[in-house]
């Protein structure tokens, strides 16, 4: 059975990834989905984000990564894929979660929507999280995949400013 993980995966964390290996040992094929949403201000393109989840997830041959705009009932469907894979981590979680759900089987009731909670180590771990420690300069690597780490490094590194000539 294929299911489909929609994210903004802005960036994919280890929490994201950890959904993802477990979602593949349950589903025989995982699309890991990019949702492109103009109205949510991302750090990462969305050409970005697919290369971070396709080197994250290149150990993995049943799961394959694309990019979907519009609602995700309906790319679900144009997959023919029947299964939302979703993650949880706390109540907050749940309370939206479930409110999509609904929204999504109303749309087609077709749909089921498979909820994974999320592993231990991860449940405090989300990409505004990641983002928000990378901008202070802070360590991310025990977080998120190797390349995203690299990726957040070069984005707030701070171009040196140059020194100022001294006035005599
Ligand atoms: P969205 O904007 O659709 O919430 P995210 O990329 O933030 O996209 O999250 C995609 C899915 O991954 C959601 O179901 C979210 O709950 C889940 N998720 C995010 N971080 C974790 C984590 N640390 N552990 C488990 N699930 C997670």
């Amino acid at each position: 059975m294929l299911a489909v993980y929609p994210g903004s995966f802005d960036p994919i964390t280890l929490g994201h990834l950890d959904i993802i290996e477990r979602g593949a040992r349950l589903f025989s094929e995982v699309i890991v989905a990019i949702a492109h949403n103009p109205q949510k201000k991302a750090l990462f393109s969305v050409s970005q984000r697919i290369k971070q989840v396709q080197a994250a997830t290149g150990h993995l041959k049943n799961v394959r990564v694309d990019t979907f705009d519009g609602l995700t009932v309906e790319y679900a469907r144009s997959q023919q894929a029947t299964v939302l894979l979703r993650g949880l981590r706390v109540l907050s979680d749940f309370e939206y979660e479930l409110q999509m759900s609904h929204t999504n089987k109303s749309l087609w009731p077709e749909i089921e929507t498979v909820f994974l909670t999320t592993s231990n180590e991860y449940s405090f771990l989300s990409s505004s999280l990641v983002k928000e420690i990378a901008r202070f300069g802070g360590n991310v690597r025990h977080l998120v995949p190797a390349t995203v780490a690299k990726d957040l490094e070069a984005c707030f590194t701070q171009t040196p400013i140059p020194s100022q000539p001294t006035l005599e």
